[in-house]
């Protein structure tokens, strides 16, 4: 069980280290995956009674003042994932195309080289496009993957068979429910556990570490 007190804004794990508060997954009445909402968030939903059902470890919990007439003092926790009243995503929500951007792109590629397959840091890695924009590819999911500098310099404005150059993996959307994976990286084991359900056979999130 995992318990963080709220009340100086900052939580301190093992040894007195600070460590971030994990956000709260939340979902529909039907139990489909909507987004990331931050631990104030979700104390909101549990204040206003808008949480239909929750389940995963307990997420956190916040103390707030003591009562004047019982001197007890009042508290509130939340599970990491919670379900939320009100109208339920449309199934087709899941496959909506997320937005693209270099975070979550290297994610995707799993921080490697789509042409020399170099793992590296964010700051060394960049978007290619497969179909260079200087000759009408666009700025979309299928048509970008991850570089390394050199590889793209390489590559210039060319398609890869024109470079020479092979493609080691192939670009694809991700589904809301990897998308949600790649944009948080601090993801609790049980919440990772439920979007891995939702993600499309060919998503390499599955095996994604958290
Ligand atoms: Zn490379």
């Amino acid at each position: 069980m995992r318990i963080m007190e709220a009340l100086d804004g900052l939580d301190h794990g093992p040894g007195g280290v600070p460590h971030r508060r994990p956000w709260i997954l939340t979902l529909d009445v039907n139990g489909r995956p909507h987004r990331w909402v931050s631990w104030q968030a979700a104390c909101t939903y549990h204040a206003r009674d808008m949480v239909a059902w929750s389940v995963g470890e307990q997420a956190f919990m916040i103390f707030g003042g003591t009562s004047r007439l019982t001197g007890e003092r009042s508290q509130l926790s939340s599970q990491s994932i919670i379900a939320i009243k009100g109208r339920a995503l449309r199934p087709a929500s899941l496959r909506q195309i997320p937005p693209l951007s270099n975070r979550e792109l290297f994610r995707r590629d799993r921080h490697t080289c789509a042409y020399c397959s170099a793992t590296l840091a964010g700051g060394q890695l960049t978007r290619d496009h497969i179909q260079p924009v200087s000759r009408g590819g666009r700025d979309v999911w299928m048509n970008v993957v991850t570089a390394c500098r050199a590889c793209n310099q390489r590559k210039d404005n060319r398609r890869p068979e024109q470079a020479g150059m092979a493609l080691l993996y192939a670009p694809y959307v991700p589904n809301k429910a990897e998308y949600l994976i790649l944009s948080n990286r601090n993801i609790l084991a049980d919440q990772m556990d439920f979007l891995v359900q939702h993600l499309p056979q060919q998503s390499r999130a599955r095996v994604l570490d958290a």
